[in-house]
């Protein structure tokens, strides 16, 4: 039986086929290539071009292959469009998503592995947080996340369904073997945008604000490789197989940075000292949004390889180089 790997020509979709593929499962890939590339598929995977919308398209998807679990990537994913337009969000993310579920129930698909988001908790007040703590999304983006954990939740209860919902928090870097990173134009994440800064490629990169209830003034974020995102799906998939139970999980690694904290390792990194300035505060960060990670090791089988600053930053810049060298 396959896996369906929805988004998987996205960035953290395309290191998530990489292990599934090294897993040797059998792989089904739907992408729409609306913002993911297809050189960034895996070769191993069996690629269908279309919409998850596509009500006839996906109904064939799901008739013509044997299906035993999806992966869930394919959405939108930035906070400021969401807030533009809300609506495309609720499609992309909420209704997609339900219309996902809806063809695993019909079609006894009974393992469903979503990709959620630490944006679900808003502004949270505790830190680390957990995965109890109230859903308190703050922007559209946060709600459509939100919106399709609750489905899951009650889709699970209702009928032979089960999902494990993993909340990302700062995702960074790229595959250690330069297979595929993290290739979105316009990117406003810090590490990506601070590479690019390093190598050259923006004048000089805006810290939004100094004023925070922080250590030193800046935004604290939990940052977390890639690559050991994408392993936790894998385990994910285990933990499915091996027990017919739904969860919610936080995926980081329970370690803050500052955002002074990311600059002076991308510039020590990097070696070069690239042009700083600080900014008002950008609206809707939360001062620190750290993940409690208990739950992870517990349920999952999850040993992460990556944790480290610097070697998130090293891959980040590595990638970066790569694709600024190839491109036309
Ligand atoms: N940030 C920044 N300058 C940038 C991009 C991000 O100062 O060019 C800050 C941002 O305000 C936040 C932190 O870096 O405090 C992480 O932001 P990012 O957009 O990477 O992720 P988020 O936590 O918003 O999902």
């Amino acid at each position: 039986m396959a896996i369906l790997v929805t988004g998987g020509a996205g960035y953290i979709g395309s290191h998530t086929l990489i292990e599934v593929c090294d897993a040797g499962e059998d792989v089904i890939v739907v992408d729409n290539l609306s913002t993911g590339f297809k050189e960034a598929i895996d070769s191993r995977a069996k690629f269908l071009q279309g919409d998850i919308g596509d009500q006839a398209f996906m109904q064939r998807v799901f008739e013509d292959h044997s299906i035993e679990a999806v992966i869930h990537f394919a959405g939108s994913v930035i906070v400021p469009e969401s807030v533009e337009n809300p609506l495309l969000y609720y499609r992309n993310n909420t209704e997609n998503t339900r219309q996902m579920i809806e063809h695993c129930v019909t079609h006894q698909v009974k393992k469903f592995i979503f990709s959620s988001t630490a944006a679900i908790y808003g502004m949270p007040e505790e830190c680390p947080v957990d995965e109890t703590y109230q859903r308190n999304p703050i922007s559209p983006y946060g709600h459509s996340k939100s919106m399709s954990e609750l489905m899951l939740e009650d889709a699970s209860k209702a009928y032979d369904f089960n999902f494990i919902a993993l909340r990302y928090f700062n995702v960074a870097g790229a595959d250690p073997m330069g297979r595929t990173g993290q290739s979105t134009k316009n990117a406003t994440h810090l590490i990506k945008v601070a590479c690019e800064a390093a190598l050259g490629y923006r004048d000089e990169l805006l810290i939004f604000g100094s004023d925070y209830d922080t250590s030193d003034g800046t935004c604290i974020r939990d940052y977390i490789h890639v690559s050991d995102l994408a392993a936790a799906h894998l385990c994910a998939l285990s933990a499915l197989r091996k027990t017919a139970q739904s969860e919610i999980i936080n995926c980081g690694y329970g370690t803050g940075y500052s955002v002074l904290e990311v600059l002076s390792t991308v510039k020590k990194v990097s070696g070069v000292d690239f042009n700083t300035r600080f900014t008002d505060r950008r609206a809707g960060d939360s001062p620190q949004v750290v993940a409690k990670c208990s739950k992870i090791h517990e349920h999952l089988d999850w040993i992460p390889k990556y944790n480290n600053l610097s070697l998130i930053v090293e891959h980040a810049i590595e990638w970066e180089r790569k694709i600024r060298s190839s491109a036309p």
